[in-house]
């Protein structure tokens, strides 16, 4: 039976991310993912998300030798611009801007496509002979003991491995095979994501207008076909987000450019678009034997603040960390408590920090969007109250 240091459930960007960051270490890696990336934009099943990676998540993309290869494809990001636009009609009512360079001297963040991080991620995993990226294949089943875990593909192969990693999203199959429950809350919310082009300039500014069923915000992109562009992402109550899922471009396009309130101009669609649900879900432990649970096998937010993949970075920047500390270790019960002990209490106060984002900006009712508004105006205008708001956000410290 094939041996390996480490077997990674998934490639996504999490699990290609932890292949990258452990296989840079020199460590033997196996990831596997039945669904082969798609790495082209403009076609069927193209992943039109995008990631605003904050300074921790660049930070150790530098250090999996990853950056060199996005760095000339990222949009910097340096002002968060919050819109509430909560008012009887829909229109901007009170803008409130968040600047990078109060608390640093870089950019918040760094954004990029999901289809072309894959692209450049599978392509360094072709680069290191240490890594082996199986597309096509599933994990199927894993059974562990004190000193290994046995991982069962949907190949018929089986391999040895002193840790299995669970990067295989919400509904983790290596969660479920080592019996590890979730709490998940439902906000039957859906979000449409999507890129489009606009006649005035983003300058690099990420806009999110509030108003109800969720946020809309807009994300700088590089220009697209000569013109500026941005990614969006859209929440609204279900029912709502596939209604305007199905509607002709003509009519989507006016209803995003007055959702948008014309902050950017008249919004073109210049993609297909995407639908994702939405919810908040928490792992009840990060850990089994012999196993780590990493980003959405972990925990889910909605889509504010750019916090999922950030979070998910950050679990396998610490997991890399004590792997380091103690090679020898890898995968054992001490190591996986102190996974556990190090990311479980942060997670838990940025699911929850997320949670009443998102119901603030899903409220309806007139008088609790005013004090919304009235919120967000006593948060910004108290000037330490934003910087460490800001400081929060981006999960840096000081
Ligand atoms: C609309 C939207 C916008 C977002 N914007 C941002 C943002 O700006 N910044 C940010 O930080 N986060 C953002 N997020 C969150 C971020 O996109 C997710 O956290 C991230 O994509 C999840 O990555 P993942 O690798 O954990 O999961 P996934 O992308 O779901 O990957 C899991 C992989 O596991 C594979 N898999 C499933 N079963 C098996 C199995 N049995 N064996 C092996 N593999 C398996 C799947 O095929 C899949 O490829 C956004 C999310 C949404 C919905």
């Amino acid at each position: 039976m094939k041996q390996v240091d480490i077997v990674i459930s998934g490639g996504g960007v999490a699990g290609l991310t932890a292949a990258a960051a452990f296989g840079a270490e020199g460590f033997d890696v196996l990831c596997v993912d039945p669904a082969p990336p798609v790495t082209e934009r403009n076609v069927e099943g193209a992943d039109l998300r995008t990631t605003a990676f904050l300074q921790p998540a660049r930070d150790f993309l530098e250090q999996a030798n990853l950056w060199p290869r996005l760095q000339d494809y990222a949009t910097d990001l340096a002002v968060m611009r919050i819109v509430d636009a909560g008012g009887p009609r829909i229109a901007a009512r009170m803008t409130k801007d968040f600047r990078s360079s109060d608390i640093s001297d870089q950019p918040f963040g760094w954004n990029l496509p999901n289809w072309l991080l894959r692209r450049e991620m599978t392509a360094r995993l072709a680069e290191l002979p240490n890594v082996d990226f199986r597309p096509g294949v599933a994990v199927a089943d894993v059974v562990t003991r004190e000193t290994q875990a046995i991982v069962m593909l949907s190949d018929g192969d089986q391999i040895r491995a002193r840790l299995v990693i669970g990067a295989d999203g919400r509904n983790s199959a290596v969660r479920q095979a080592i019996g590890v429950g979730v709490k998940t809350r439902r906000y039957g919310q859906k979000a449409l994501a999507f890129a489009v082009t606009h006649s005035v300039r983003h300058e690099n500014v990420s806009t999110e207008i509030h108003r109800s069923g969720g946020p809309f915000t807009l994300v700088p992109l590089p220009d697209y076909e000569g013109r500026p562009s941005s990614a969006v992402v859209w929440m609204e109550e279900g029912a709502e987000a596939k209604r305007l899922f199905d509607l002709a471009v003509p009519e989507f396009e006016e209803a995003m450019t007055e959702r948008s309130c014309y902050v950017n101009g008249p919004l073109k669609l210049a993609s297909q678009k995407t639908i994702w649900p939405i919810i908040s879900q928490i792992a009840d432990r990060f850990y089994g034997e012999r196993t780590a649970l990493v980003a959405e096998a972990a925990h889910v937010v909605p889509p504010i603040g750019a916090q999922g993949l950030n979070m998910s970075l950050a679990d396998i920047s610490v997991l890399l960390d004590l792997a380091k500390q103690k090679p020898d270790a890898l995968g054992s019960t001490e190591m996986l408590q102190k996974y556990h002990r190090s990311r479980y209490p942060e997670i838990q106060l940025r699911v929850t920090g997320v949670d009443m984002l998102n119901r603030a900006s899903m409220l309806k009712a007139q008088p609790l969007k005013d004090l919304r508004a009235f919120g967000l105006n006593a948060l910004h205008s108290v000037t330490p109250v934003r910087k460490s708001l800001m400081k929060l956000g981006l999960g840096v410290r000081g």
